[in-house]
């Protein structure tokens, strides 16, 4: 873990000198014994992670790369998105560049759309498929997965394709459970490795739609990632060094254990929240996003104004924050709190950003 952190953008996050040490391991032959126990061993690790029995494909790109592989291979027409920010309007962006229609279900910025909602929609829809973020990194948003997703299964032929670039790690997923079609995920967030990699899993509905789908293409087919993952390997050569980043950093999340992270996250999202509470005010910030729906992955605030100054001022105390995304890049900025960083690493940034914010 990390005590000291200095980089809290909300992805890429810090990753841990041990983890980009392993990196420096000589390359080994990507169809070997010993690169099918890698992959077989960060499989298992991932599968908990995503809180699924089924087979997580690892595939080098980067989060985007996945959400396109959930479009082109599960999404057939008519797709319902529903957008809490900036990477919300992403996704439904790539499935409208995929030739998909969409239809968006906006939030409020900082709460969500209400689930009675998105049952009003799904209703008179004639939707294949629901688009869904469940951590909006953008404005630090939780969505309530468990709860859309049983509103997606009262409707016969209708798949759940979720986000969770910035949640898995950080938060329980559990896809198998709550009935979700497609998890993506990347390295560089929650899981705190550095980018290229994007994890994907899906239900045996999705891989059934995928089969009726002719334009699939090659690179992000699903259905060849399920025959070549199920033998522990990848269809085209893989990132080999960063997947001995992630063997590393899986065997450490499981060594910390997914209760122990997840909490720690949430103690991480309590003690910045308090923060804002406490000296907000004295400094002109206060919160964009509502109590009851704040991710624990990343602190969206709000600022009086000359945003970019602070973030200037901090990066040259060594201190890098996130700015503010899509319609508030001005007035806002985040705290990247996810992955290895901790609550005194973090508690230690937050009194130097008190020291640089202009009091009121
Ligand atoms: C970072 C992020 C993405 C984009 O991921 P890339 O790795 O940059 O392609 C998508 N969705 C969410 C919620 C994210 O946080």
């Amino acid at each position: 873990m990390i005590d000291a952190g200095r980089f809290f953008v909300p992805g890429p996050t810090e990753v841990r000198p041990e983890v980009l040490d392993a990196m420096r391991r000589p390359l080994i032959f990507h169809r070997n014994a010993d690169m099918e126990a890698l992959m077989q061993r960060a499989n298992a690790g991932l599968r908990t992670v995503f809180g699924t029995m089924r087979a997580v494909h690892v595939i080098t790109g980067s989060g985007t790369s996945g959400l396109e592989m959930l479009i082109r291979n599960g999404a057939t027409k008519r797709v319902l998105s529903i957008i809490h920010g900036d990477f919300g309007e992403r996704f439904a962006k790539i499935a409208e560049a995929c030739g998909r229609d969409v239809v968006r279900l906006r939030s409020v910025p900082g709460d969500v759309v209400p689930l009675d909602q998105i049952r009003d929609a799904l209703k008179i829809g004639g939707f294949d498929s629901v688009l869904a973020t469940h951590s909006e990194t953008a404005l630090g948003v939780r969505a309530d997965i468990a709860g859309i997703a049983a509103l997606v299964r009262e409707h016969e032929g209708c798949l759940l394709l979720v986000d969770a670039v910035s949640s898995a790690g950080a938060m329980r997923i559990a896809m198998d459970d709550w009935g979700v079609d497609g998890v993506v995920s990347a390295s560089q967030k929650a899981l705190a490795l550095p980018p290229g990699l994007a994890f994907a899993a899906v239900s045996a509905r999705f891989v059934a739609r995928a089969k009726g789908l002719t334009d699939r293409g090659t690179y992000l087919d699903v259905l060849r990632y399920e025959e070549f993952t199920a033998k522990h390997q990848s269809p085209t050569t893989p990132a080999i060094s960063l997947l001995f980043a992630l063997d590393r950093q899986m065997a450490d999340v499981e060594r910390e254990t997914l209760a122990t992270r997840f909490a720690r996250h949430d103690s991480m999202l309590a003690a910045c929240s308090a923060w804002v509470d406490e000296k907000g005010a004295a400094l002109g910030l206060s919160h964009m996003t509502k109590a009851a729906h704040r991710s624990p992955s990343v602190t969206c605030i709000r600022t009086a104004g000359k945003t970019a100054d602070v973030l200037v001022a901090m990066r040259e105390l060594g201190f890098e924050l996130g700015g503010g995304q899509g319609d508030f890049t001005g007035n806002t900025f985040r705290v990247g709190h996810m992955g290895d960083h901790t609550v005194p690493g973090m508690t230690a940034m937050l009194h130097v950003l008190e020291r640089v914010l202009p009091k009121r």
